[in-house]
């Protein structure tokens, strides 16, 4: 026998809000200045961090539901790194928000200067399906941290994680400054008609022109961290051994759907074979001769990725190393590794997203880095070398949301930096301080003393000064 816990039960679940008036409650909340205390602030974080742990085994299940990942996996990319994250702000929050005092030139003095950080007011967060919760509650705890009333939209391709959010957010932050809204593109577009204060989106650069073609109509700012192809430069002096295994790690973590994951590696000509050899050893090592059956490597998100990755291998223009084999119906891309990739490849054309290696040989460095800046910015740029000049020459000849040298991926986790994209892998950034700076609006204050004189000269009737101009 069924029993009924409450009259929600006996009605179904509660209609969806309009979103006008959802967005009117939450601007009613911002602008009443609920938002804008430490106090509030600090609350909002701590409980956001108790939810991600009280919860934990219910958003790893979800987000193993929805992509088919190892729970180590899913747990520590998006579980414990969000709570990192979080806790990065509850230990910094108030140095971060305090006004900067500024320096004033002698003419302004006697006179105080300073930069007043205060909320923007109401934020949409849209995040993608790829790490489902990290991607959205990280741009969450910057926006409470920085004082604002929030909306999420987490992406419906992550359905699990979509209701685990819509489930608890409510229960454990303030309903009135913060809501999920779950859905796909009409519930968004419906969204996106609203006026926010800022946007703030992940996901792919065709979306990203929806969402920042439809915030330009209210003159709203948006962030836009998108993805692209991002490139490794192995030089003929670097630890290939650590080289194939940091590669191997950053392009077959959660199957390939990293949006700063090693999309195809250029090699100097005289140490590709070994690299070759090493990069296959390593998908050995990690996933065994049969990875279909190791319960380390992880599934494509849906049919649909699955088949868009299949395509670019069916379309060929290289030639396997390892790997190859995909099963469309359980979502099973191998781990793969391919050389001499034909210029026009269709794995060369768009960001693969999935666990796909291709590997160029080059002779000379200027070609890759050509090569790079023909292309759109990249979101990541990876370097293995020994040498400093290396280093220096690929940093100051292209340009990338980041670079990370002699590793991959772990520069996302150095909250000092900023992380976000350039051109087409998208504007704005976030990470520690970063956030707060991104959902902050930054106030220019000038004090002067009030018994401070005018200066005749700048006032009318300018007299001697306009025969000065003649
Ligand atoms: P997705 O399909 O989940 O879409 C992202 C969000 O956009 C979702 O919430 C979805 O509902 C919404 N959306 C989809 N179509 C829309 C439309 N027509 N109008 C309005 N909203 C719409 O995720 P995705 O785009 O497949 O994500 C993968 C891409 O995101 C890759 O290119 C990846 O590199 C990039 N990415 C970037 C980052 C980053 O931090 N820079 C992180 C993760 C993923």
């Amino acid at each position: 026998m069924t029993t009924l816990d409450s009259p929600r039960d006996l009605a179904g679940p509660p209609a969806p809000e309009d979103p006008a008036a959802l967005v009117a409650r939450l601007r009613a909340a911002y602008t009443s200045g609920r938002t804008r205390p430490l106090a509030w602030r600090h609350a909002q974080l701590a409980a956001l961090k108790r939810m991600l742990l009280e919860r934990e085994e219910e958003f790893t299940a979800a987000v193993v539901e929805d992509l088919g990942r190892p729970p180590f996996e899913a747990w520590v990319a998006d579980i414990r790194a969000t709570v990192r994250e979080i806790e990065d702000l509850q230990k910094h929050l108030e140095a971060w928000v305090a006004p900067r005092r500024q320096k004033v030139a002698a003419l302004f003095r006697p006179g105080k200067a300073s930069i007043v950080v205060e909320p923007l007011g109401v934020a949409l967060v849209i995040g993608p399906w790829n790490y489902p919760v990290q991607l959205l509650a990280c741009p969450l705890a910057a926006a409470l941290g920085a004082g604002n009333a929030v909306l999420l939209k987490p992406s419906e391709v992550a359905p699990a994680t979509s209701r685990a959010f819509a489930r608890w957010v409510p229960e454990y932050l303030d309903p009135a400054a913060v809501a999920v809204v779950e859905g796909g593109v009409p519930e968004t577009t419906a969204l996106l008609e609203q006026r926010f204060d800022h946007v703030f989106y992940t996901g792919n650069g065709a979306v990203g022109r929806i969402v920042a073609t439809a915030a330009a109509r209210h003159l709203t700012p948006v962030t836009l961290e998108l993805g692209g192809k991002s490139p490794v430069i192995v030089a003929k002096d670097a630890n290939l051994q650590q080289a194939a295994s940091r590669i191997a790690f950053s392009r077959f973590l959660n199957s390939g759907q990293t949006c700063v994951a090693s999309d195809h590696v250029y090699v100097h000509r005289d140490v590709e074979e070994e690299l070759l050899s090493l990069l296959a050893a390593e998908v050995r090592k990690r996933y065994g001769s049969d990875p279909r059956t190791s319960g380390d490597f992880g599934r494509m998100v849906n049919r649909h990725h699955t088949e868009r990755v299949k395509r670019l291998l069916d379309a060929g223009g290289f030639e396997v190393v390892v790997g190859g084999e995909v099963d469309v119906e359980q979502r099973y891309v191998a781990p793969t590794v391919v050389r001499h990739v034909a210029g026009d490849a269709a794995l060369m054309g768009e960001e693969i997203f999935g666990p796909v290696l291709p590997v160029l040989a080059f002779d000379d460095l200027t070609e890759v880095t050509d090569a790079i800046t023909a292309g759109d910015k990249p979101l990541a740029l990876y370097v293995f070398t020994a040498s400093q000049e290396t280093v220096d020459q690929v940093v100051a000849t292209t340009s990338s949301g980041g670079v990370c040298v002699n590793d991959a991926l772990t520069h996302l986790l150095v909250s000092t930096l900023p992380f976000g994209g350039v051109g087409e892998s998208g504007h704005g950034s976030y990470h520690g301080r970063w956030g707060i700076e991104t959902f902050s609006h930054h106030r220019a204050v000038y004090q002067r003393p009030s018994w401070l004189k005018d200066l005749p000269l700048l006032n009318p009737p300018y007299g001697r000064l306009k025969q000065r101009t003649a």
